[in-house]
């Protein structure tokens, strides 16, 4: 298959908010990667977050993409109305003695990781120190988890699957290729620990979700912003484990907000102005490397999809 044979991208947008200019940017980059290879673009509502959802979210970011030219080739899905696809993943991975029931809280976890003296912190996340591996131990589960580190399980399913594994996937140490970043690595059990699938509140993880439904809607390639790139060996872990197919990733540059971190809300980010949608265009093409100057949307959709065209030869 050419690389363009099937492509289907996608824009999975979390309805937050209104779109701004650094959201913009992926949604661009993601249509222009797509429409450059003659293919398909999706757009998916990744509302698995709920009380960080804002309603009407939806509506105003699909208002924001078609005034600035980009429909997606097939109605949005909603990430809402998958639970049944994700309940029967999880089930799958419970089977396969990949994923297990936890029954610590926030606190358990500090304690266990103080008790351990080891510091086991990543970003702002305390790393799963793996307590409830073996058992409960008569807690109450609260959530469920992928357990990273694939030597860790004997059931006769683990087993056999750690027979047929490449060698790095039995270390669970990732290393992928980023269209834009080059070659990338990590070591998921040691770097990230087993990571939620589930949540104490029964909401669906963003890791499982966004694996589920790119898989669910044929996904090849995932263009998307750089703050993303370091979920993506969690999700290769998980599409192995679930033998999905894995896309191809491109992550895109972010635009900046004035405190030298990615642009949101919280760091000054205004919603896009529909009613200035050359504005809009204008700056996303800019975080892409793109002056361009045009007097309608179709031109500078055009002139945009040139240049991308160009520097994929
Ligand atoms: N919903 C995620 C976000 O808005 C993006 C997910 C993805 O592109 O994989 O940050």
């Amino acid at each position: 298959m050419s690389d363009s044979e099937g492509y289907v991208g996608r824009f999975a947008p979390s309805p937050t908010g209104p779109l701004h200019s650094g959201s913009l940017v992926a949604a661009f980059a993601s249509w222009l990667d797509a429409k450059a290879h003659g293919g398909q673009w999706l757009v998916r509502i990744e509302d698995v977050d709920t009380p960080r959802c804002i309603a009407g979210a939806d509506k105003i970011i699909l208002q924001q993409l078609a005034a600035c030219g980009l429909h997606p080739d097939a109605p949005p899905v909603y990430q809402s109305q998958r639970s049944n696809h994700y309940q029967s993943l999880l089930d799958q991975l419970i089977t396969q003695s990949q994923a297990y029931a936890c029954g610590c809280s926030r606190l358990d976890i500090e304690c266990a990781i103080a008790g351990s003296g080891q510091k086991r912190r990543r970003h702002d996340e305390l790393i799963y120190p793996g307590t409830c591996r073996n058992g409960l131990n008569g807690k109450n589960a609260r959530s469920w988890r992928f357990l990273t580190d694939s030597q860790a399980s004997n059931s006769p399913l683990a087993q056999e699957i750690r027979a047929q594994a490449a060698p790095d996937s039995v270390a669970n140490n990732v290393t992928w290729t980023d269209r834009l970043l080059g070659q990338q690595q990590q070591n998921v059990c040691s770097e990230v620990g087993d990571f939620v699938l589930k949540r104490a509140d029964g909401l669906w993880s963003y890791q499982l979700a966004v694996v589920a439904d790119d898989a669910a809607q044929g996904v090849t390639h995932i263009v998307r912003g750089q703050d993303l790139a370091d979920n993506t060996p969690r999700q290769i872990l998980l599409q192995r484990a679930l033998g999905l197919p894995h896309p191809q990733y491109l992550h895109a540059p972010l635009v900046l907000g004035t405190n030298g971190e990615k642009l949101s809300k919280q760091n000054g980010a205004q919603a896009l102005d529909s009613g200035q949608p050359l504005l809009a265009l204008h700056s996303a093409a800019l975080a892409l490397g793109y002056h361009i100057r045009a007097d309608s949307v179709t031109e500078f959709l055009n002139v945009a999809l040139h240049a991308w065209r160009a520097d994929l030869q």
